[in-house]
């Protein structure tokens, strides 16, 4: 039988089990459906991403869009174009986020992303930053012009897997920028890759413990697709089973938290997204990426949105609502909380 207050008490060695075997698989699975229908009910929300510019000054490993991927067109949108995107996807009706993606470019600079900020809450939509490590006075500076939450993940809570993946870089230093999110009050979503190569069952397990001490308002967790122009391009990859169960626990260990179901998953198995709705994920995140540019934002090769129109993004995301027997939810959907559970 599965000991659920384990999973909510992060027991690491528990979790770690559970990680190794698939023995209690399908109990987990029908735990975090349970309780996603019980905490946060049958409305699934739709955000829609703009990925604005594919220019990045990192380096990490695993990404398609690394300064040293030469291969990569470069573009960057105006402020214009993103604010034209912004008051389409308001007049779709049924999306009341946008979040606006980016490599790390320091070209959008403080005045120029919060006049992006004010333009765009003015349409009356929530708007989700997810521009990689800034400065914290810039993060209280877009949180004060009307930002509303903030999406960065730690991509892996191993110290040392972190290190190898992020030159330069540490853990500690990414975690201390989502707890400043956190203090700013907003909405802070982090989130792993689940296959990067030399990770663990017990890593994974500390993704779910750091989910827990975050007290994380959304987590993503998508599979590692490996990247031709990587120095990661001939590693294997992320399974679509872990990567759901990672959601799933997630759900049982998080019972109110948004949690998406990530277009990795949907680009890994025409079915992903479906799957990830039934085992606790309740956010669907369309691209709306201007078409010209959606194919220059190659993060992973065969990401699935790269062969959707405008409409055909959104009109999918319905689709997968409705064949997981769900419904759409309108306005923001930010998190609302169970405050009996935390
Ligand atoms: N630059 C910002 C950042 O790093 O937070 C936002 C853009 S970044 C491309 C968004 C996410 O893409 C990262 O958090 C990472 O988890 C994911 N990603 C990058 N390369 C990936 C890969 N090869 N497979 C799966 N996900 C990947
Ligand atoms: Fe840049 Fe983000 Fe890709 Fe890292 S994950 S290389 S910061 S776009």
């Amino acid at each position: 039988m599965l000991e659920i207050s384990k999973i909510r008490n992060v027991d690491l060695d528990y979790l770690t089990y559970l990680l190794t075997t698939s023995e209690h698989d399908e109990e987990i699975f029908a735990t975090a459906d349970e309780m996603r229908r019980k905490y946060v009910g049958d409305e699934v929300y739709l955000r829609a991403i703009i990925e604005f510019s594919n220019v990045c000054t990192q380096n990490c490993l695993y990404c398609g869009l690394r300064a040293q991927n030469s291969s990569v067109r470069r573009y960057r949108m105006s402020v214009q174009e993103i604010v034209e995107r912004a008051e389409f996807i308001a007049k779709l009706g049924v999306i009341g986020t946008v979040v606006l993606q980016s490599g790390e470019d320091p070209y959008y600079d403080t005045k120029m992303v919060t006049e992006v900020i004010m333009r765009i809450k003015s349409l009356g939509l929530a708007i989700t930053l997810s521009l990689g490590e800034r400065s914290f006075e810039e993060y209280r500076v877009w949180k004060e012009a009307g930002a509303d939450r903030y999406l960065l993940k730690h991509e892996t809570a191993s110290p040392q897997l972190y290190a190898r993946l992020h030159p330069g870089d540490s853990l500690e230093s990414r975690k201390a920028h989502l707890l400043e999110l956190k203090r700013l009050g907003y909405e802070t979503g982090t989130g792993c890759m689940v296959g990067l190569p030399g990770q663990t069952p017990y890593d994974l397990a500390l993704d779910l413990a750091f989910f827990r001490e975050l007290d994380a308002d959304m987590v993503g967790i998508g599979p590692f697709i490996p990247h031709p122009g990587t120095p990661l391009a001939h590693s294997k990859g992320g399974d679509v089973k872990t990567t759901l169960k990672m959601v799933a626990l997630t759900r049982i260990i998080l019972p109110d938290a948004n949690i998406p179901a990530t277009t990795a998953l949907g680009s890994i198995d025409k079915d992903g997204r479906l799957l990830a709705l039934k085992c606790g994920a309740n956010v669907i995140m369309p691209n709306l990426t201007p078409n010209v540019y959606r194919d220059k934002y190659e993060i992973y090769p065969g990401k699935s949105s790269f062969y959707d129109t405008d409409l055909e993004a959104v009109q999918k995301a319905l689709k997968t609502i409705e064949a997981a027997g769900l419904r759409l939810g309108r306005g923001p959907g930010g998190r609302r909380r169970i405050e009996a559970l935390v």
